[in-house]
């Protein structure tokens, strides 16, 4: 797709640390509404990948575009945040000391500034949003409850829920869902499918069993550059992937 209608576009961006290529004329396009799953062995160059994205590391070279025409390379982490890309990092961070409700309510203030968010009185809509974001996120009955005493699954869903809060365009999820029991892993690839209704999505991850219950196209990376791209079935039969995983 290009440049233009594309809600990501990286287009040969590469990063060196100390000489070290870790992100090498990487090209990446995801579409608008689209949800692709990022694979690839340890040390491919994911999580910088994703760090170039948010801006937390500025690329070398090469260029990175939003929405198609906003190019983010070599803004700040807080611009690119506002312009609505959300990160959801593998360790849930959630307020422990407040509700699951209060959660939501702090996230969905916060874009106005720590005073105004203070001073802020929820309005009707406000509410709204959150009564469908805790419905979302499989939290409707835990309104009430301190974050402190959800599940590990349960926090990382608020976190999602917090996330949405801030009505982001894009949407970064890492390894959603590491450390989660079946049933709860299960309920996430439902909850992202339906995230990915209206968002798009890119998720990192490494259980393979996941990324098939997404049923999303993938992106093999490989020493930082792109060495397959398909369906899960595509790149698994794809020879190279076959030795980059298996190391032979
Ligand atoms: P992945 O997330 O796919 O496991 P990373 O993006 O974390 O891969 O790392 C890609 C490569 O870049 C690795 O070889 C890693 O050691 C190296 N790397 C990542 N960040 C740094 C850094 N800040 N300094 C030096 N090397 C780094």
């Amino acid at each position: 797709m290009a440049r233009s209608t594309s809600q990501l576009y990286l287009d040969g961006v590469s990063v060196s640390f100390d000489g070290f290529k870790a992100i090498n004329d990487l090209s990446l396009t995801i579409d608008p509404g689209e949800m692709r799953a990022i694979i690839g062995p340890n040390g491919a160059g994911k999580t910088t990948m994703m760090d170039i994205i948010t801006g937390k590391t500025r690329p070398d070279a090469g260029e990175v575009f939003f929405n198609g025409v906003i190019d983010l390379t070599g803004e700040d982490e807080a611009s690119i945040a506002e312009l609505g890309i959300g990160r959801k990092f593998q360790k849930p961070t959630v307020f422990e000391s407040h509700t699951v409700w209060d959660n939501l309510e702090l996230s969905l203030k916060a874009p106005r500034g720590p005073f105004a968010t203070l001073f802020h009185v929820i309005t009707g809509a406000e509410k709204k949003r959150i009564e469908e974001l805790l419905e979302l996120i499989r939290l409707g009955e835990k309104r009430d409850e301190l974050a402190a005493n959800l599940s590990h699954g349960q926090k990382q869903w608020l976190e999602i829920g917090m996330l949405l809060a801030q009505d982001p365009k894009l949407l970064l999820v890492d390894e959603p869902a590491a450390g989660m029991t079946d049933a709860e892993t299960a309920e996430t690839a439902e909850l992202l499918k339906e995230i990915a209704k209206d968002h798009s999505v890119v998720v990192v991850e490494h259980d393979m069993d996941f990324v098939r219950s997404l049923g999303v196209k993938v992106t093999v990376l490989h020493e930082g550059s792109v060495l397959a791209e398909g369906s899960l079935d595509h790149v698994s039969a794809d020879e190279r992937v076959v030795e980059v995983y298996l190391g032979r």
